[in-house]
């Protein structure tokens, strides 16, 4: 059995969105917008199959699966949390990339300058960078939106 933090997902193509709220929660999350379920079926070992097929979810395969029924991202989203028992101690929030699914890690204020807008740096401390596609991140109102859905989430 693995640990809850440890759970890594594949997503449908369906599923962009859903997959985009994993990878904030800190779970490893692999999607592309022209890869089916049943594509993911055959290509993904060690990973948790989201899907919204019937087929799929009437396969007779052992491959872990999860049949997402809401159309909702959110709601999709508390229907993993809660297939899976997980707990807000087993997210790491914001320490994974959305764009690209990559971890991202704290970066020098320095290494930043003229990569971001002005007003961002000159207001902000703490910058991470994705290490696969350099994507910048710092904090902001959208962090903070989340921060509030998370908290939503697991009360
Ligand atoms: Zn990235």
């Amino acid at each position: 059995m693995y640990r809850k933090s440890e759970i890594r997902f594949a997503a449908e193509m369906t599923l962009g969105k859903l997959s985009k709220w994993l990878r904030i929660l800190g779970f490893d999350t692999v999607y592309a917008e022209n890869v089916t379920g049943e594509e993911l079926i055959d290509t993904v070992k060690d990973r948790i199959l989201l899907t919204r097929t019937k087929r799929i979810r009437n396969m007779k395969t052992t491959k872990e699966r999860i049949f997402i029924t809401s159309n909702q991202p959110l709601e999709q989203l508390r229907e993993v949390v809660s297939a899976l028992g997980i707990a807000k101690e087993d997210i790491r929030p914001f320490s994974r990339c959305i764009q690209c699914n990559a971890s991202i890690r704290l970066v020098e204020k320095n290494a930043v300058r003229g990569k971001v807008p002005d007003y961002i740096w000159e207001t902000r401390d703490t910058f991470h960078t994705c290490s696969h596609c350099r994507r910048i991140y710092w904090s902001g109102s959208h962090i903070l939106r989340s921060r509030d859905i998370i908290k939503r989430l697991f009360s």
